[in-house]
């Protein structure tokens, strides 16, 4: 590569340099795409030794060993966090991210913040608040993952940059704009604070130039640069204030459409049919797990056993039509990748099937949960899917609700 501008005399030289970055676009966006193939194979592994973790710590320890397994556990979520980062960065670069647009109450992201560093604070010996102004809409359509991972980052960077005092967290009616309410993050720490140099340069991938940076943004040095791009891609903006001793301020404003009403009902208590009970009289809730890995074949298992249901477990498709075909099952749990009969596969053979096997609650669990899967799922037949890494809460809600609309089903049919 050379700095000299292409001489206008010989249009075989622009040309040949056209292509050279057409050459070089192609290959920026073929090596975004693997390392999102990457992170999605890392994030399997990491969902279970997280899983392991809660299990482990689901067990009796003594101090000493739960203390080892919660740094194991808060060691692996940082992990996740880092690698969610990177993955979104290289669909950011390669203008593939989409976002994950749901009902959320905000009230309730508050809240979660709270329970999470809690305990981080009151370790450190800071004071935290966490606050939301009452005026804010009860639910708004958003990507709370991602609102959720950007607040994170900044609050645990508060809580280390912050020797004492206070960390403080607020979210406040930011007004309208363009029909949707502006929603406004605030996290205030007593901190070190950083020049107004060093506030410049923040929002700089791999910015480790300034110590003050790398010190307070280290590791992947993308946090608030995604941060930013995440923000910006939802129509937002962050902004930083700070001076050296004397704290720092960001306050993170998102504009969010109201909820619909239907999207707003479904998260409130319907009033839904006893399963359990009417399952009562039939004998217990027999699921089958089709699933090829190992780990998560235990770690389901072991989830399913918890929540007081029976399972089966199937390795492929050809193996799970056989169960079917022998035993009596009230919902399935069916992995997307596996080796043989895949997940897809799988499902639209069953609906294909006679008798009342077709009409199974399916629900898919997939480590890409991408935009654009949900729609593949429920086309091949399947009624929900749940992402990995798996969480128990988020197992037994779908399940839950899953024989609830089937049992709702079978009763409206007679
Ligand atoms: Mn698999």
């Amino acid at each position: 590569m050379t700095d000299r501008t292409p001489d206008p005399d010989h249009p075989g030289e622009i040309a040949e340099l056209r292509r050279k970055l057409a050459a070089a676009e192609a290959a920026a966006k073929a090596s975004a795409e693997s390392l999102a193939e990457v992170s999605h194979e890392i994030r399997t592994p990491m969902g279970a030794i997280i899983s392991m973790a809660d299990l482990l710590l689901d067990t009796r320890l003594d101090e000493t060993q739960k203390t080892y397994a919660e740094t194991l556990r808060r060691s692996a979520t940082g992990l996740v966090s880092i690698l969610s980062d990177i993955l979104d960065n290289s669909k950011l670069e390669a203008g593939r991210l989409e976002l994950n647009m749901a009902a959320f109450s905000p009230r309730d992201l508050m809240q979660d913040l709270k329970t999470t560093y809690a305990a981080a604070c009151s370790e450190s010996g800071l004071y935290l608040v966490v606050q939301a102004d009452p005026a804010i809409p009860e639910q708004v359509r958003g990507d709370v993952a991602r609102i959720r991972r950007v607040l994170s980052n900044i609050i645990d960077n508060a809580i280390k940059f912050t020797e004492e005092g206070s960390v403080i967290v607020t979210l406040s009616d930011g007004g309208e704009h363009d029909g949707k309410t502006v929603l406004e993050f605030c996290v205030r720490d007593t901190g070190i604070g950083m020049s107004a140099e060093a506030v410049g340069k923040l929002y700089s991938s791999y910015t480790q130039a300034d110590p003050t940076i790398s010190e307070r943004f280290g590791g992947t040095g993308l946090g608030l640069s995604i941060a930013r791009k995440l923000v910006r891609k939802m129509g937002g903006e962050i902004e930083c204030e700070s001076s050296p001793g004397r704290g720092t301020t960001f306050r993170v404003s998102i504009p969010l459409a109201p909820a619909t009403d239907e999207t707003a009902r479904r998260s409130v208590d319907a009033p839904r049919p006893d399963v359990t009970r009417t399952k009562q009289d039939t004998g217990r809730i027999r699921i089958l797990v089709v699933e090829d890995n190992r780990i998560n074949q235990m770690l389901i298992t072991t989830y399913l056993g918890k929540f007081g249901y029976d399972y089966d477990v199937a390795p492929n498709g050809e193996e799970a039509l056989r169960a079917i075909d022998r035993t009596g099952y009230d919902l399935i749990l069916m992995d997307i990748q596996m080796p043989g009969m895949d997940g897809m596969e799988a499902t639209r053979r069953i609906r294909k099937l006679d008798g009342p096997a077709a009409r199974l609650p399916i629900i898919a669990l997939t480590a890409n949960a991408m935009q654009g899967d949900r729609e593949c799922y429920l086309a091949a037949g399947m009624d929900d899917y749940i992402s990995k890494p798996i969480i128990a809460a988020t197992l037994y809600g779908k399940i839950d609700a899953a024989l609830a609309e089937s049992a709702a089903r079978d009763t409206g049919t007679g």
